[in-house]
């Protein structure tokens, strides 16, 4: 069998002629944010380049003082690829939000930042609370999630900041249904959103949204590649089938899954030892891609359940009764 390469000499284009690491690590702490120092030391040690974090994780700080860390050993800068992302709560103030989380990073810089959601939640001028609600704990919205536009502006505000500053290379969008990404297309500034950042595994079948990105030259970015919190995708049976066949861990085929397919993917694990041995890339074949891919295609499952999810548009959403709007 072929040797297996590593993921982590993978490099994707963007649309603005720029290029992403295929492999990134999530940056969602699992308890306590300082965990996090440790295993971004851990992975740019192993080969990682690139680095997904939001404000929202709470997490920068301890990703600045790995950085700081790292530069001390040799480690420069412009090698990593960092991206970061603005809350809707904080969406009055994407410019605000950035610097803070330039503050933190220790960065004058982001590669990559992205509008987190396409909502607008009622935060206050430091961007809290996060997840605003009333009195009968009902999300406080500034704009209505399904009909809306103001999550436009946003997004021509983040463009903004590429135009006006040296503060982001390049803009995106995460959690951008087909029918968000068709409102907010045509009312684009200047930049067609380099990135779409999703939940997307083997059990979530995606194809129309990356069909649609792909048209659009959108690079789509695969979160939660394992399903999240218990590792679900990592129980299934096909997966762990290919895994053996390639002499390979569970994870490094579900990286495949979507390297493969032109997709970044940022995994994340609080152990460090699985940080360090998630890099190979085996070379699986077209049709063990589409035979994972058939697996949530014959039963889909999303895992990401948030209540700002609702009314945006994304199939296979529990309980979302407002997306048939979009219909
Ligand atoms: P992942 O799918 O990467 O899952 C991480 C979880 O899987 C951890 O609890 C980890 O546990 C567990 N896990 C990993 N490998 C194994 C294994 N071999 N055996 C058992 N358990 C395992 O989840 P995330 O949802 O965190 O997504 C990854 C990243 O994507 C985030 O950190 C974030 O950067 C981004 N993201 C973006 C979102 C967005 O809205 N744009 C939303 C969600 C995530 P352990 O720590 O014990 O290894």
């Amino acid at each position: 069998m072929a040797q297996n390469r590593f993921a982590t000499e993978i490099y994707l284009d963007l649309n603005d002629k720029r290029k992403i690491p295929a492999l990134g690590l999530g940056t969602i702490p699992s308890g306590d944010p300082k965990g996090v120092k440790d295993q971004v030391i851990a992975a740019v040690e192993a080969g990682y380049r690139h680095l997904d974090t939001a404000w929202y994780y709470g997490s920068e700080k301890c990703i600045g003082e790995a950085l700081k860390e790292l530069s001390a050993k040799g480690v420069k800068r412009e090698d990593l690829f960092i991206t970061t992302k603005v809350w809707p709560s904080f969406y009055h103030s994407p410019e605000k939000s950035l610097d803070k989380s330039l503050h933190d990073l220790g960065t004058d810089y982001v590669d990559l930042l992205l509008q987190h959601w396409p909502v607008c939640l009622r935060g206050g001028e430091d961007g809290t609370p996060t997840e605003p609600k009333d009195k009968d704990g009902n999300l406080v919205y500034d704009d209505d999630p399904v009909t809306g536009e103001k999550f436009i502006d946003v997004y021509n505000a983040i463009e903004d900041i590429k135009l006006h500053t040296n503060k982001v290379k390049s803009v995106g969008v995460s959690n951008y249904s087909i029918p968000k990404l068709k409102q907010l297309l045509p009312k684009v500034k200047k930049f067609v959103p380099a990135v779409n950042q999703i939940e997307y595994h083997p059990q979530l079948p995606q194809k129309d949204l990356t069909d649609f990105c792909d048209e659009h030259g959108i690079l789509v970015e695969a979160y939660s590649p394992v399903g999240g919190p218990g590792a679900p995708v990592l129980k299934l049976p096909y997966v762990n089938e290919l895994a053996e066949k390639y002499d390979v861990s569970p994870n490094e085929v579900v990286n495949a899954y979507h390297i493969l397919e032109n997709r970044s993917v940022i995994p994340r694990s609080s152990k460090l030892e699985r940080i360090q041995t998630n890099i190979r890339l085996p070379k699986l074949t077209k049709e063990e891609l589409r035979t994972l891919y058939q697996i949530g295609v014959v039963k889909p499952t999303r895992y990401t359940n948030d209540p700002w999810g609702y009314g945006l548009g994304f199939r296979y959403w529990k309980g979302d009764t407002l997306s048939k709007n979009f219909d």
